[in-house]
């Protein structure tokens, strides 16, 4: 279950999250304070501006672990308070080696997070800068697909928490802009995702290059059996924390599955979200790059915004993409599995499988964007013959099963009439204006040969400056 709900936009137009207090408190081991945490006036201070008042399930069991200087190994899902249960012990143990002083040799890097995708480590490094605005800590964040010499003068500079994606890390080892022979806490951030996306080699590298003392936090949605091989191998008696019950999917999502024919999915899609409302917006999940791409074009073509964000679009139009749908410009948005990673998106109501993930832990991940703090969400899974075979991987999982009913199709695809598309404040740019007719989108859906082999399983060089995998929030915050 997630404990919080996003429903105001803060200053800076990223999505807020309000935290649930009743929820918490329903839930939270013995009603801990922050106060009561051993944390610095200057750490709770932060705290408190951002409005936290109570510490979140994973926060106050994690955080007198990490304080007690012991490995970690904790299960929670994005939208747990996860990064603040790491970051504010962190900041808590490296309080004695702060220091204003302007030279680098006073601040090596002391604290190392690891995080599989760019989007997630700018997230976490403007997490780490927003708790530790009023101690003398410096952090920065590296990740593939921008030029590294960028990334070189924070570094030289030195931090104390450097946030990275492990290829971009190893890029700067090569390039001697960082040593990490000082690093006393290493934390793996959504571990799972990082070993389905290959970084095992990467991993196992860095882990060569850090002194054999230290502490290390494990942080993973899921334990699976290559997640305990991995705590075995890299955490020492390690204490282990739950904010989640085992691959159980958010209590508060109504999940069904519907029966169609490959052929007529597109339809069946189309006429559920004409049904809600074009206001009503809807995360949409595709297998493949390719075929989120397609998606897009021909929901927008048939009066339904829609956009795509997935590994192969440019930094710029992810984050127009994002924007306009956290604007609701958009109705649809389509994504990959990698691509979505750690979106935090206000109040979503629905989340769709438009084809179901290879993974079957992916499923928990994707229907986790909706049905926060106890909000009513909805993930309806279209499912093709060629597709049951996951979803019973999936039911597995969960443990339970789902009736298969099978989807009303519409009888003929149709255009739709132009009073169909909804008024927007403005025609945001990247929505195509009505092209004339192409006859490709008009064919029905066809799964093509590319597709299928342009699965987006990045392999473990996916942060590597080729590939353009563009961060979805700002560019990331860099402390001087
Ligand atoms: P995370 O799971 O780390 O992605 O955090 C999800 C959201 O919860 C973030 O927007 C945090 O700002 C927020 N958050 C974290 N801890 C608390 C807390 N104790 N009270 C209220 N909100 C929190």
């Amino acid at each position: 279950m997630c404990y919080f709900s996003a429903d105001a936009e803060n200053r800076s137009g990223t999505a807020a999250i309000q935290y649930n207090a009743k929820l918490m408190a329903d839930t939270a081991p013995d009603k801990i304070k922050f106060s009561s945490l051993n944390l610095d006036p200057q750490i709770l201070k932060a705290v408190e501006e951002e409005g936290y008042t109570e510490p979140t399930p994973i926060q106050a069991q994690a955080i007198p672990h990490v304080l007690a200087g012991r490995d970690l190994m904790a299960m929670a899902q994005t939208g747990t308070g996860k990064t603040a249960a790491f970051t504010l012990p962190l900041l808590q143990l490296l309080l004695p080696h702060a220091s204003t002083s302007a030279s680098p040799a006073r601040h090596p890097i002391r604290a190392l997070i690891l995080t599989p995708t760019r989007e997630l480590a700018i997230q976490v490094e403007k997490s780490v800068e927003t708790y530790s605005k009023h101690v003398p800590l410096r952090s920065t964040v590296v990740f593939g697909g921008v030029d590294i010499k960028t990334q070189k003068p924070a570094l030289m500079k030195g931090v104390e928490i450097l946030v990275a994606t492990p290829g971009r890390l190893l890029d700067h080892v090569e390039s001697r802009n960082v040593l990490l022979n000082q690093v006393q806490v290493l934390i793996l951030d959504e571990a799972d995702r990082m070993l389905d996306m290959g970084f095992m080699p990467d991993l196992k590298r860095i882990l060569t290059l850090l002194p054999k003392q230290r502490q290390t936090l494990l942080f993973s949605a899921t334990f699976s059996d290559d997640i305990k091989k991995l705590a075995q191998d890299f955490l020492a008696n390690p204490v282990t924390v739950e904010a989640e019950r085992r691959n159980t999917a958010a209590e508060t999502v109504k999940q069904s599955v519907l029966m169609v024919d490959h052929d007529n999915k597109f339809s069946v899609l189309a006429d559920l979200l004409r049904a809600r409302g074009l206001g009503s917006q809807a995360l949409v999940f595709t297998r493949t790059k390719l075929t989120a791409a397609r998606l897009a074009r021909k929901l927008d073509r048939e009066g339904i915004p829609a956009d795509a964000i997935h590994g192969d679009k440019t930094q710029l139009e992810r984050i127009k993409a994002l924007d306009a749908f956290k604007e609701g410009k958009i109705t649809a948005l389509v994504a990959t599995d990698v691509a979505a990673r750690g979106l935090d998106i206000d109040q979503l109501p629905l989340v769709v499988n438009y084809e179901l993930p290879t993974n079957a832990e992916d499923y928990v991940h994707r229907i986790g964007r909706t049905g926060r703090a106890g909000a009513s969400g909805e993930a309806i899974s279209l499912v093709d013959g060629e597709e049951e075979r996951r979803l019973v991987e999936i039911e597995k999982l969960l443990k339970r099963e789902f009736p298969r009913e099978r989807a009303a199709v519409s009888p003929a695809p149709r255009a739709a009439p132009s009073h169909h598309r909804p008024a927007r404040p403005s025609t945001p740019s990247h929505v195509k204006k009505p092209a004339e007719a192409d006859d490709w989108f008009m064919k029905p859906y066809e799964p093509s040969q590319t597709a299928s082999k342009i699965d987006e399983q990045p392999s473990h060089n996916q942060d590597k400056p080729k590939k353009q995998i563009g961060a979805l929030l700002k560019r990331p915050p860099v402390k001087h």
